[in-house]
């Protein structure tokens, strides 16, 4: 797809915002240093955000006998954006301040089974609901609604075209969402809101190329290229949780054998326990969570069967981690996700030395294999991020609306 000068500048007004939110405060002068654009653009896109009240004025600081320089920094309360991570298990629904700071929580535990999109959508209303109401804001400044749903997304027309674990197709969830939740919605995987809460708050920020490895019940990458989000072309690119790691092997949902989700995902590491030790007190057959937790915890304690299957599970992770490596060449692999929290370094460990078996020295020698850093929920900061990116965009539109009927505005020199 063709990259327009629409695009560019909405890509340059993400970066200087979010070096803005990274480093407040700051001046002009210092995010044209972080960021490589001209002083005059970057001037022209504070103004942008000074104009929206994302960001404001906070003084100045001396610089060594100039000008003082005007410093911003983001305006926290100019709005609130909300995340929403639809997982399997549960959905967990953050509500951040604009330096996305997290105000407000609230989760929905999901019974299995439950999993018909109007129970579905019924769960992330009150969710929704919940946070709005105890972070007692305004419904005027909820500036966008993020919603991270697992497997196959199609952004413009809101449709979920194939979730393979409830075994949703073709699902209108935007038009569902709509009817009960006033505020814009933006939707999207959570392969690719993890990536984007690595690259705007993460282990990705300031890295050219960056694969996020998502791991929970379901698996996949996300992919950033070039410093930016890669979606393919039909927005389904990083699906590496269904590319072949075994032939002939086990049976996954999506209907092919052998997927690196059967062995690494929370489901296949439990058959990966079932299958060394069937009785194990580790094993809690209708609870992945527990199981893992379990798993983790005999780690700590140097249970050998714990042991065992983490590092079985790490050697499937690490061969399908080094094709990553050898594919993308990439500067950092972030394990995320609440099964790389839960395991943590233990599984990073084990994953570092597999990867080195398989991947190619010279690509290995240029990528650093960390855990995700980030504090909260990432998928909800991931889709609050994407509800920013979407008020960004849609100001954008306007006001280059304005540009063109007044083209009065110049930027400030300093
Ligand atoms: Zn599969």
């Amino acid at each position: 797809m063709k990259r327009t000068s629409r695009d560019i500048r909405t890509a340059n007004r993400y970066e200087v915002l979010r070096q803005i939110i990274a480093e407040s405060p700051t001046s002009r002068q210092e995010l044209a240093a972080a960021t490589g654009l001209s002083l005059a653009t970057v001037a022209t896109l504070v103004g942008e955000l000074l104009d929206l009240r994302m960001i404001t004025e906070v003084g100045f600081e001396d610089s060594a006998g100039g000008r003082p320089r005007g410093l911003v920094a983001v305006n926290a309360s100019g709005g609130a954006l909300i995340g929403v991570d639809i997982a399997e298990t549960y959905v967990h629904v953050e509500l951040f301040d604009l330096a996305l700071n997290v105000l407000a929580r609230a989760d929905e535990h999901m019974r299995p089974g439950e999993s018909l999109p109007e129970q579905v959508v019924a769960h992330v209303a009150a969710a929704v609901g919940s946070v709005v109401a105890q972070a007692g804001i305004e419904g005027a400044r909820v500036l966008g609604v993020g919603v991270s749903v697992p497997g196959q997304v199609d952004r413009a027309t809101g449709i979920s075209e194939y979730a393979p674990n409830w075994d949703w197709h073709d699902v209108p969830l935007l038009d569902l969402l709509t009817e009960h939740i006033a505020y814009p919605l933006y939707l999207d995987n959570p392969l690719r809101a993890v990536a984007v809460a690595e690259l705007w708050f993460g282990a990705a920020r300031g890295r050219g190329d960056a694969v996020v490895v998502n791991l929970g019940t379901g698996v996949g990458a996300g992919l950033l290229l070039g410093g930016g989000l890669h979606r393919g072309v039909s927005n389904s690119a990083g699906e590496w949780g269904h590319t072949t790691i075994v032939l002939d092997g086990r049976l996954c949902h999506c209907g092919n054998h052998g997927c690196v989700e059967t062995y690494v995902g929370a489901p296949g590491i439990m058959l990966n326990l079932r299958e060394l030790s069937p009785d194990s007190a580790l094993l809690h057959p209708e609870d992945q969570t527990a199981t893992v937790d379990a798993l983790a915890r005999g780690v700590r304690e140097r249970d050998p069967v714990a042991l065992k299957v983490v590092r079985d599970t790490a050697r499937y992770l690490g061969a399908g981690i080094a094709d990553l490596v050898n594919l993308f060449n990439p500067e950092v692999v972030v394990l995320s996700s609440w099964v790389a929290a839960a395991l943590g370094e233990p599984l990073v460990a084990e994953v570092r030395e597999a990867v080195a078996r398989h991947a190619l020295p010279r690509p290995m020698a240029a990528t650093e294999i960390v855990l995700s850093a980030i504090p909260t929920d990432p998928a909800c900061l991931g889709a609050a991020t994407f509800a920013l990116e979407g008020a960004l965009q849609s100001v954008g539109q306007r006001s280059a609306k304005r540009a063109t009927r007044s083209r009065s505005r110049t930027a400030p020199s300093s």
